[in-house]
């Protein structure tokens, strides 16, 4: 919100009072819940259905907090204390077996929330971002010794088409200098 300038008020799972505290922090004129994007209800989380899952592994992509467990072909699960209930993993799913099941009948947003809860849910979300980052500046570098590895045989190759030689360099030395700079990138 602070860098891209979203408004405060898209949370539904904070509901009205979660509006309420972030117009303040980002010192933005009080405003109602956007209900375009969900309205205020009780904390859900997600089960799914074992007997339709068809291991697809979309719904752990969608995941923001490593709720969901399962490998390719295999039953996926929910780990119900870290679901947050943020819906997030229900439209990938290609057979519609996740269901959202009420936690708080007689609380919703904010209140349906402990401090406990919300600290636990950043402290995945953040863990899951780090381990994102972690997992893609590793592939990086595994492309980049192969990427390196093949400049080198190029190199050493008597060429019969120096200029078609020199082409395929450049393209392999181009693709490592991309990837050294996401590398060196500064993360968020
Ligand atoms: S509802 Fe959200 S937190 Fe829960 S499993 Fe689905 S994507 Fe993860
Ligand atoms: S998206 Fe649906 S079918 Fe695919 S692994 Fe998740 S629950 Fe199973």
């Amino acid at each position: 919100m602070v860098k891209e300038g979203a408004l405060a008020n898209r949370c539904p799972p904070g509901g009205q009072e979660g509006v309420i505290r972030l117009t303040k922090i980002l010192q933005h004129a009080p405003t109602n819940l956007d209900v375009t994007r969900g309205p205020e209800r009780p904390r859900p989380v997600a089960v799914i259905n074992p007997m339709q899952c068809i291991g697809c592994t979309l719904c752990i992509k969608a995941c923001p907090v490593d709720a969901i467990v399962g490998a390719p072909k295999q039953l996926h699960v929910v780990i119900e204390d870290r679901c947050t209930g943020c819906d997030l993993c229900v439209p990938p799913c290609p057979v519609d077996c996740i269901d959202m099941v009420v936690q708080s009948p007689d609380l919703t947003g904010w209140n349906a929330w402990s401090p406990t809860l919300a600290l636990q849910a950043k402290n995945h979300y953040q863990t899951r971002k780090v381990r994102i980052l972690r997992e893609e500046k590793d592939l990086l570098k595994r492309q980049t010794s192969k990427a390196a590895a093949k400049l080198k045989k190029l190199t050493l190759e008597k060429p019969a088409d120096s200029k078609e030689l020199d082409r395929k360099k450049a393209i392999i030395q181009a693709a490592m200098a991309r990837a050294k700079e996401k590398l060196n990138a500064p993360s968020n």
